[in-house]
């Protein structure tokens, strides 16, 4: 994998480095793994659009690496149309399918429209962006598509019903995406990461502890690590830099696979 290269904002002549003309959007990019991956395709060159709900969030962050911030609110139909997206994604080189929510319960009292929700931001919308982005990737020659999944994507979990089949339906559309792509310049490929230390982890502890009948404090060993060999959270910016590298031409020939990031979690 390549190392971080140093980082120059454009305050300082330029944008430097591996990513260096490339434009990357994120959605979900103010917080957690989203907020790491902008800093990591920012630091290799890209400009990043940050695409989240949390408007104050978006735009500190792309201030903060020279980017550009989209407020939106990707279960708003409205902020989708055909036309609003054509302009988003004109130019768009990398798109990074990021943002997500949880909601934990057994399937008997799980609202159906808390799983509607979960289906339509995790697996309608990058359907949407996928589409929206691809015309003009084809017509460059080049595109690189990531979709953040999960271990739920390759294995399940009770009471995460809709975020399992949400995962898992990523997991195939992007290998479709991939395989309509090749010819054409673009790739695209998940990175799956174990549990990562970010503001949705801390919610779940929180809702496994209640739903499982365990303190808070049993949750991360009981639950989340037992399956994990490296035990400990992943760190964010580790999934950062696997995006930014399947973002880079190193990983031209890299194209419908998962990539964990889970402390050989998924080896079990
Ligand atoms: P997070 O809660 O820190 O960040 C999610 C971001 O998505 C937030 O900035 C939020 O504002 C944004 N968002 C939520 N709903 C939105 C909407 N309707 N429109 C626009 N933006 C919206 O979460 P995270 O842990 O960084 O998760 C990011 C992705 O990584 C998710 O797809 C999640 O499923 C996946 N993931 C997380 C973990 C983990 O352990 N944290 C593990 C595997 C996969």
């Amino acid at each position: 994998m390549t190392a971080a290269p140093e980082v120059v904002s454009p305050k300082d002549g330029g944008w430097t480095g591996p990513l260096q003309g490339r434009r990357a959007l994120v959605t979900g990019g103010a917080s957690g793994i989203g907020a790491a991956t902008v800093r990591a395709l920012a630091a290799r060159g890209a400009h990043v659009v940050v695409a989240d709900i949390d408007q104050a969030g978006a735009a500190a962050l792309a201030a903060e690496v020279g980017g550009s911030s989209w407020a939106v609110n990707l279960l708003d139909p409205a902020a989708l149309t055909e036309s609003e997206l054509a302009q988003r994604f004109d130019g768009v080189d990398i798109l990074v399918n990021n943002a997500g929510i949880q909601t934990i319960s057994p399937i008997q009292d799980f609202a159906p429209e808390d799983f509607r929700r979960i289906i339509t931001l995790m697996l309608e919308v990058p359907f949407l962006l996928i589409r929206a982005a691809l015309p003009q990737m084809y017509e460059r020659g080049f595109g690189r598509i990531i979709n953040v999944t999960s271990v739920h994507g390759i294995r399940a979990s009770p009471f995460k019903a809709a975020y399992v089949a949400a995962k898992h339906g990523l997991e195939g559309l992007s290998k479709v995406t991939a395989l309509e792509g090749g010819e054409q310049g673009v790739t695209s490929n998940c990175v799956s990461p174990g549990y990562v230390r970010t503001p949705l982890v801390e919610k779940q502890i929180k809702d496994q502890a209640l739903v499982h009948g365990i303190p808070e404090a049993e949750v991360l060993g009981r639950i989340m690590l037992t399956d994990s060999a490296i035990k400990r959270l992943v760190e964010p910016e580790e999934v950062g830099s696997l995006v930014a590298w399947l973002a880079s031409a190193d990983a031209a020939m890299v194209t419908g696979s998962s990539y964990g990031m889970d402390g050989g979690w998924s080896a079990r």
